[in-house]
């Protein structure tokens, strides 16, 4: 499943990557922070600083102001305009007590602002609340793109994902299938059940797309629609993939309606010659779809080849 679990954010070890160029204060984060939930690597220039930012994917960094290669603002820009770094929570450390210099390390995107000397307490507080944030704000990205009935990924996610999927095939000439599904008569179902059991049909459904290879990315697309991306999945594969869904949905029982059964219908697109855009490929399964729909639901139907 694709849901979130907040305990892992808290579970493991934080990692702490201090960018400084004396080794006195190297020596003292790792001595007094020794007993804290904190695996410490540290850079004796922001030249290697940088480089260990983008490797290690540290949760903060502590940064000095004043090195002899680079002044602390400009590692704190090139980590900013980074992808692979912006996120990173940055704690300043300064000898100074300038109040233009805390006002414009926050101003630049640094979490917080100590002073040299510092008390090692005071300094503790500061990376742990950094920390703190860094994750929430961590999960509130991650939860922004997940559909809250499901747990699956939801459309925004969807189409960001398909587009740097489309980019992979493209580049590595893997195939890429599609499948777009939708629940058959699923308003009678509503008008008949009631809402929560349409609720629950959907959920069933939902543990059903996500039950694949882990590298099938299944999303809700909408209401009742859902549209699962299968990298390195060739048509006729997918095709196989989708019938299986079918299949299994049409046999669920339905404890307080026995005797129902309900459906899915299921269009399948291939990338390729005609289908070499999100859109296309889109457009494709959603043709394929309204052609199951047609034939009279219950049923895979796949884009032909342009
Ligand atoms: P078809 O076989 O042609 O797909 O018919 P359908 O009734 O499934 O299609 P339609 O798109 O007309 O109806 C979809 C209904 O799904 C309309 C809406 O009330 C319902 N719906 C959308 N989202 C939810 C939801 O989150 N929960 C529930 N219970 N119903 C939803
Ligand atoms: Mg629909
Ligand atoms: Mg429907």
């Amino acid at each position: 499943m694709n849901s979130i679990d907040p305990m892992s954010f808290t579970a493991a070890a934080a990692r702490l990557l201090a960018i400084d160029d004396s080794e006195l204060i190297h020596r003292l984060l790792k001595f007094r922070l020794q007993h804290e939930r904190l695996e410490i690597h540290g850079a004796i220039n922001a030249r290697e600083g940088l480089a260990m930012a983008r490797e290690l994917q540290p949760d903060v960094i502590l940064l000095d102001i004043d090195m002899e290669d680079m002044n602390g603002f400009d590692v704190l820009t090139t980590l900013k305009n980074d992808p692979l770094t912006q996120d990173i929570a940055v704690i300043f450390i300064s000898g100074t007590e300038e109040a233009m210099d805390k006002v414009r390390a926050l101003d630049q995107g640094a979490v917080d602002f100590v002073s040299k000397p510092f008390e090692v307490v005071e300094l503790k507080a500061r990376v742990r609340t950094a920390i703190r944030s860094q994750r929430l704000m961590k999960m509130l990205a991650q939860k922004a793109q997940i559909d809250g009935l499901t747990g699956l990924w939801n459309r925004a996610y969807m189409n960001q994902r398909l587009a740097a999927e489309v980019d992979e095939a493209r580049r590595h000439g893997q195939p890429l299938s599609m499948i777009l599904c939708d629940i058959d008569r699923f308003k009678h179902h509503n008008d008949h059940f009631g809402h929560p059991f349409g609720d629950l049909v959907i959920e069933r459904f939902a543990q059903i797309l996500s039950s694949g290879r882990s590298s099938d990315v299944a999303c809700r697309y909408g209401g009742e629609e859902f549209c699962v991306l299968l990298p390195s999945t060739t048509a006729v594969e997918a095709e196989e993939v989708a019938n299986r869904y079918r299949e299994q949905l049409e046999h669920i029982t339905w404890n307080d309606h026995p005797g129902l059964v309900v459906t899915a219908s299921f269009g399948v697109s291939e990338f390729g010659p005609g289908r070499e855009t999100a859109e296309t490929m889109l457009k494709a399964a959603d043709t394929a779809l309204y052609q199951a729909k047609q034939g009279g639901r219950n049923r895979v139907a796949v884009s032909s080849p342009a």
